[in-house]
């Protein structure tokens, strides 16, 4: 049995039995917008960015803050304000990344599977590098590229055959998976297309996954990446930067794991045999800790067998991670009862058996109309959420500067018709 804990995270914390963020009282916000709601700490995000800047500390370095974690304008917009760029995986989130005030030339386009569209928006907008999934891919770039004469900023993704030692699902660097090329591969292709017109050949990158709470992996990336680019670099080919990718992982139940420092300091030393620039993009280890999803105890079943549900007004269609990786949140109430702990199956009211947040969590007396959050919500929250039984997307509220605001509002019955006739 995993018991709910007391302290919750630096933003989010009880004081006076009452759960705040950033001192904010987090039921004051659900009075005015009700529930669900996902609340976001601006200063948890602008923390998390910086500690990451400063492990990199004098090293060429830029963050590329992947959108994919959580796409929300005012999210965004405020890691764009404070030096971010921009890692984006679909030409929605060039556009969102774009409107955020970013740079072409501060977007990084990554995805398998990008569309004709989406690459003819990429290559017009000559963004900073697009960052090619096969040889297929690149050609199709090259033809869009002479058909708008000019060139495409490239970078190649390859694929080491390493793991992240991550849940399945996401992982993302094995040869079993669909992303990248074989990195030993990749030497060929750099030489045979160096000089096909409309590629110009920026960068390598690769990606081995998310939620990555161990070294190794991230070294054995690295040192992977520079051997490549070494050879490159005997072979005449001068690239301008290493892409890392994301993965930096996030201590969701609350045991220590790799800091941004002991990132940097396991790639710097790979980094520094061959100097280029390396950018990150790093998504969850920015906004993960950052928001919290609250939710209201709609019903409480007890059955003879003693097992004990609490069924939340929030399911899989406001948070997926829980139904789709068995991924853990810590689940707190708002306002905890003093009292002694029991076993709680916290779930959602979705038709899914597989709808459900926590199986055998300790935490103290809950009734209906209580309010609880699950914390750790701020990456891969609200961007997974569906409209699945009808469920209206829930509003986003950011904490910042001792003030709240909606970032985003509750979707209505008349929104979600209006795209149907
Ligand atoms: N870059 C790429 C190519 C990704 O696929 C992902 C997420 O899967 C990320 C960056 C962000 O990863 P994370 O949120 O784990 O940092």
């Amino acid at each position: 049995m995993i018991t709910s804990g007391s302290l919750v995270n630096q933003s989010f914390r009880h004081i006076d039995s009452e759960l705040t963020c950033d001192g904010v009282s987090i039921e004051s916000i659900v009075e005015r917008v009700g529930t669900p709601v996902y609340v976001y700490s601006g200063r948890a995000i602008r923390q998390a960015y910086r500690e990451i800047d400063t492990a990199f500390g004098s090293y060429p370095h830029a963050i590329h803050y992947a959108l994919k974690a959580n796409s929300t304008l005012a999210i965004v917009r405020l890691l764009q304000s404070i030096g971010s760029r921009a890692d984006a995986n679909s030409a929605g989130e060039i556009l969102v990344a774009l409107r955020s005030g970013f740079a072409p030339s501060n977007i990084i386009f990554t995805g398998v599977g990008k569309t004709k569209d989406e690459l003819e928006l990429a290559v017009s907008k000559d963004l900073g590098a697009i960052n090619a999934e096969s040889v297929g891919e690149l050609d199709r770039i090259a033809a869009i590229a002479v058909a708008h004469d000019t060139e495409a900023r490239v970078a190649l993704r390859v694929n080491p055959d390493i793991d992240a030692g991550s849940h399945p699902n996401i992982s993302t660097g094995l040869r079993s998976n669909k992303f990248g090329v074989p990195i030993q591969d990749a030497r060929t292709i750099y030489r045979e297309r160096r000089r096909r017109r409309g590629l110009t050949f920026v960068g390598v990158h690769i990606h081995i996954g998310s939620q990555i709470t161990s070294i190794e992996p991230l070294r054995s990336a690295a040192q992977a990446l520079v051997s490549l680019a070494l050879e490159l670099k005997a072979d005449g080919i001068q690239l301008e930067h290493l892409d890392l990718g994301g993965g930096l992982g996030i201590a969701y139940e609350g045991r220590p794991i790799i800091s941004p420092v002991d990132y940097a300091n396991a790639v710097l030393p790979e980094l520094k045999k061959i100097g280029l620039r390396v950018i990150l993009e790093p998504g969850r280890a920015i906004v993960g800790r950052a928001g919290a999803l609250i939710a209201r105890i709609v019903d409480i079943k007890r059955f003879p067998d003693g097992r004990q549900f609490a069924v939340l007004d929030a399911g899989m269609t406001e948070l997926l991670r829980p139904a789709m990786y068995g991924s853990y949140h810590q689940i707190v109430p708002v306002a905890p009862r003093h009292s002694t702990e029991s076993s709680w199956d916290i779930v959602g009211p979705i038709c899914e058996s597989s709808d459900v947040f926590a199986k055998d969590r300790l935490m103290p007396a809950l009734e209906v109309g209580d309010l609880v959050a699950i914390l750790d919500t701020g990456a891969y929250g609200s961007v997974m959420a569906s409209n699945y039984n009808r469920h209206f997307f829930a509003p986003e509220v950011l904490v910042d500067y001792n003030k709240w605001t909606t970032i985003r509002r509750r979707q209505t019955l008349d929104d979600v018709l209006a795209l149907e006739t």
